[in-house]
């Protein structure tokens, strides 16, 4: 394998801390990427700069909230003083919330699901898009989720909010194409990381009825999201904009 599919890129990881986006931060790190990384813990934060600058990456982190526009500017603001420029984001910060009937679900669970998914993709995709401009353009993947594309029971606000980056996605595909900006989206099954242990764990017999609904009868593990995600920020794709890419061991083609 050729390990350079991002020589030479700034890229941006929200969400670095833990699950897909550490993971994100160690596969795209491989990939040759130099790796800006944010999210709310700073001792995870800290010490996966530290492993990656030990193996010869380029790292760096602030600690920001992405529900914020200064939170989102902060992390586009450390590429550019660190690294000098922005030449690719993946917008993967995000919270599953519990999983409840709709019609018991109450305002806290729905405003702080739609805040970080949803507003926190919109605030980075604002920075991001304002620092790539400039350059003549860069590349963008939001992390939304199989439920961007189908419903999923007890989980309304996530798969509102998941189709709601489906949306920022597309419109802000549309709206830089010409600009030289990509966006895409990868749509993850269900992946091994924190969220996923904590929805395992306080529901016995839910990760086999998961794995029993997907043909490939698996959990995705948090490397192969990654994986998708390094390709479409790559410019080994460079038609590919305002797509919504599946990795989910064939759930959704059912
Ligand atoms: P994790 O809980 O491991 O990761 C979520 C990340 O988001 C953490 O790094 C967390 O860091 C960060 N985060 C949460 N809130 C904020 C905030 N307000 N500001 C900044 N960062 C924040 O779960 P996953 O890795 O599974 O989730 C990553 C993404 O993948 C999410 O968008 C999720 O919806 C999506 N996804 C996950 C699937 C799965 O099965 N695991 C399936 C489909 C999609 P910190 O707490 O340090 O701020």
């Amino acid at each position: 394998m050729s390990n350079d599919l991002l020589i030479g890129k700034v890229t941006l990881i929200t969400g670095a801390s833990s699950g897909i986006g550490a993971a994100a931060a160690r596969v795209f790190a491989a990939e040759g990427a130099s790796v800006v990384l944010t999210a709310r813990r700073e001792d995870r934060l800290a010490a996966l700069v530290h492993e990656l600058r030990g193996k010869g990456a380029e790292a760096a982190y602030v600690v920001s909230d992405v529900t914020t526009g200064e939170g989102a500017a902060a992390a586009v603001d450390l590429a550019l003083s660190e690294f000098g420029r922005l030449d690719a984001a993946f917008n993967n910060a995000g919270i599953g919330g519990d999983r409840t009937p709709l019609h018991l679900m109450t305002d806290d669970v729905y405003d702080s699901i739609m805040d970080v998914n949803v507003r926190g993709v919109f605030n980075c995709l604002r920075a991001e898009i304002a620092a790539m401009l400039p350059g003549g353009g860069g590349t963008i993947v939001n992390n939304s989720s199989v439920g961007g594309l189908v419903a999923i029971p007890t989980a309304a606000p996530y798969i509102a909010s998941k189709h709601a980056v489906v949306g920022l996605t597309r419109a802000a595909a549309d709206e830089y194409a010409k600009q030289g900006i990509r966006v895409n989206a990868v749509a993850p099954g269900t992946t091994r990381s924190e969220i996923t242990a904590d929805w395992f764990g306080r529901n016995p017999g839910l990760e086999e009825l998961v794995n029993s609904m997907t043909p490939q009868g698996r959990t995705a593990e948090p490397e192969e999201v990654a994986a998708a995600a390094a390709w479409l920020l790559s410019d080994r794709c460079p038609f590919l904009t305002g797509t919504v890419l599946p990795v989910d061991g064939g759930f959704v083609n059912q």
